[in-house]
Order: structure tokens, then sequence, then C-alpha cells
């Protein structure tokens, strides 16, 4: 088997919706991959901020063998031990009072957006159907999440959207408050936007549209499908501004690569959905949830939130220090372990990731012009001197 064989036959069998990079891996250590051919990398990507506790950790690994082989799936015709044991995990760790589990990023912002206008229904207000998201946002792929997602570029070719569904710009609190009305059922925003380029708001403006949400009547929720599991150095990135939303998307890192997302909501919305309103077949099966409950375990025994705190901190040094030194790089920008470099127009951002995976190290762009930092939360501070010195090679005095 060689990385070319591979793509060779990728070309034939996958449709064309991704542009991979011509490399198959087949095994993975800690920060460490190895691809067919037994080359390693220096992933610093963690399959975009998913492989929280690391790759092949034997942790994770024996805990979903020993599931898989008492129980996987049950349905949601039953109670679900698993499932029950990681919502009072995640109930204790991030103060949320009720948890739905589900499959992905994407369907835990569907369940948001049901759950929104679902609860006004529910309370008489039939008129507060329409949601209010960001510019430049990122909240999944499916018909609801595409909707809510600011980026024309995503929605090109596939329309008509969702309705109901607005964008004003981010960090914007004006906007904000002139576009929120009677009819907002909900804001949805990212508490750092990811995809969108690694955009990092004031906390002023989401305290301000924290008010205004509760001004209006609407409620406000934070996809923290990126942000949270400790990679914004606090468990949930909504913890850096101390606002409180009504309702938090999850996903991505919850299980470490392990297909699982939920969302948490407060007190108040515990009846938003009742019995009948909203369902999945696989959603936080037996399976997922035991990996979810071995990735709490090992977050909390290796103290990788504080782990990503420290590191992001350096990172974010070694970052500042590449902006004074390149000719092509405008900006610096993150917290915790979620960072990017801005590039200048005077670079292709995608062969400058090239030219950095050459070197043995995975990056991967967000925004279009923004070299993304996203790597496991265990990664070491040796692991990302070296890919802080792949990047330099790239970008610095070339
Ligand atoms: C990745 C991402 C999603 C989508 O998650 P999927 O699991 O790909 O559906 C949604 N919101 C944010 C902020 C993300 O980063």
């Amino acid at each position: 088997m060689s990385n070319a064989s591979m793509v060779e036959r990728a070309e034939r069998i996958m449709l064309g919706n991704y542009r991979p990079a011509p490399i198959a891996f087949v095994q993975g250590e800690g920060c460490q991959l190895i691809d067919v051919e037994g080359r390693r990398y220096l992933d610093l990507c963690g399959g975009i901020a998913v492989v929280s506790v690391g790759h092949g950790h034997p942790q994770l690994a024996k805990a979903i063998g020993e599931q898989a082989a008492r129980l996987m799936h049950v349905s949601n015709l039953f109670h679900n031990v698993q499932a029950i044991e990681l919502a009072e995990t995640l109930a204790q760790r991030t103060g949320f009072a009720r948890f739905f589990f589900c499959n992905s990023g994407a369907e835990a912002n569907e369940a948001l957006l049901k759950l929104a206008r679902r609860f006004h229904y529910g309370k008489g207000e039939q008129g507060r159907t329409e949601l209010i998201a960001a510019t430049s946002s990122f909240h999944g792929r499916t018909m609801g999440a595409l909707a809510l997602t600011g980026q024309s570029k995503y929605q090109e070719g596939l329309g008509p959207m969702v309705p109901g569904i607005h964008h004003v710009p981010f960090n914007d609190l004006q906007a904000m408050a002139s576009a929120i009305n009677p009819r907002t059922a909900a804001v949805l925003l990212e508490p750092v936007q990811g995809e969108g380029g690694v955009v990092v708001p004031s906390k002023a403006y989401l305290q301000g549209v924290r008010e205004l949400c509760t001004q209006h009547g609407a409620l406000l929720f934070f996809d923290e499908v990126q942000t949270g599991f400790g990679r914004t150095g606090r468990f949930l990135g909504r913890e850096h501004s101390q606002v409180w939303p009504d309702a938090c998307s999850l996903a991505k890192g919850i299980a470490s690569g392990f297909p699982l997302g939920a969302i948490a909501v407060s007190e108040a919305l515990v009846d938003a959905l009742p019995p009948g309103s909203h369902a999945t077949t696989f959603g936080g099966n037996p399976l997922a949830c035991a990996a979810g409950l071995a990735v709490a375990k090992i977050m909390e025994e290796e103290n990788l939130v504080a782990r990503a705190e420290e590191r992001g901190q350096w990172l974010a040094g070694a970052l500042a220090e590449i902006v004074e030194a390149s000719p092509h790089v405008a900006e610096a920008r993150g917290m915790g372990l979620l960072q990017g470099l801005v590039l200048k127009g005077s670079v292709q951002p995608a062969e400058v990731l090239g030219q950095v995976r050459e070197q043995g190290v995975l990056l991967s762009l967000a925004g279009g012009n923004v070299l993304r930092f996203t790597p496991p939360l265990c990664v070491t501070q040796a692991e990302l001197a070296q890919g802080i010195a792949a990047v330099r090679a790239v970008l610095v005095g070339r």
C-alpha cells in the first residue's frame, strides 16, 4: 500500500465533495500520526479540534472495546445507563441542567433550532420563529445548520435555505441591537468563531448580546462544538465571558473522535421539547456515551483543560513572535489551543499549509487565510516547538 495508490482508488470511488491531502493515515499515538508508508507526522490539527485526548489513548480504546462487547445500542425506547451517567458528569462539569445526545455538531445545532421554535410555541408565542446568527459563523452542513451558517460559500447552489434566519456582523453589538425583535426566538453565536477564521469577540459583546436577549424575550444559544471540552483553556468557551447562554451545542472534542454530539440546556428549558418533538435513532447510544464518559475521566485525570490553557499561552507567544518576524503574517489570535495565524495576500494559504505538511506537521486552514492550530489537548511543549519551527521555516525569511 502507498499513499499514491490510495489517492488513485479514492478518486475512483469516493464522491468529490472533499479535497483531501494525498496522505492516508493508518495509526495514531498521542499527537503523532503514521501514514500507510510508515511516515510520521506531528498532528497539530487534531482531526479539526476533535481528538481531545490524543490518538490511540489506551483508556479510551479499552472503554470503547468493553462497551462494544457488552451493549452498543438500545434505542430511545428504553433508558440508557451510559447516557444518564454522561449527562450527570456533564451537568456537574458545566452547570447545565439537562442534556440531549445526538451524533454530530450539525445535529446538535438542528436540535437547538427546533428547541428555540418549540419553546416559544409551547408558551403560546407562535410568532417567535426567527433566529439570528452571525456572519462568518459556521454551524454545520445539514439544512437547518447550513441556514444558520453565515458564509454564503457553503450555501452556494443549495437553496432555498430554511426561512426565518438572519445574519448580522459578528462582534457588533449595535448590529445585534438593530436586528433583534419580538419575532426573534433565539440568537446563536460561537464564543470564538472557529471555521470563520479563529475570530475572538470581546467579552462586552457577548455580555451585551446576553442582555439584549433577556430584554427581548429571546433565547441565547452558544455553539460550543469547537470551543467546548477544554479547547480554549476552559471547559466551555462561555467561561471566559462568564455569560450563561440558555443552551449550547457540543460535539467535536466530546468523545475525542467517536461520533457524539449534545445539547446542554438550562433549567428554564427543561420542558421545551416535549415527548415526540425531537428524536434520533443512534444519538447517544451506550457505546458513544461510554466513549464520552472515558474522555471526561481522562480529561480530569490528565488535567487537560489547565494544560490547554498553559500550552495555549506558550503557543500564542510563539505565534506572536512569528508575526514580528514574518512579512507574510498579519496577526495571531485565538484562545487556549484554538489559535490562528492570519496570512497576508503575499502567500497562498493552501501552499503554506502544504509546505508545513512537507516538513511533517499537520495544520488546517480556517476563514480562507488563517493557519489554524487545534492540536490534541495533551500536546507537549516540545511538540508545539517542533510545529512552530516548521511554520517558521516556511513563513520567516522566505
Ligand atoms: C465543526 C462545527 C460544526 C459542525 O459539526 P459536525 O460534527 O461537522 O456536524 C458546528 N459548529 C461549529 C462551531 C463547528 O466548529
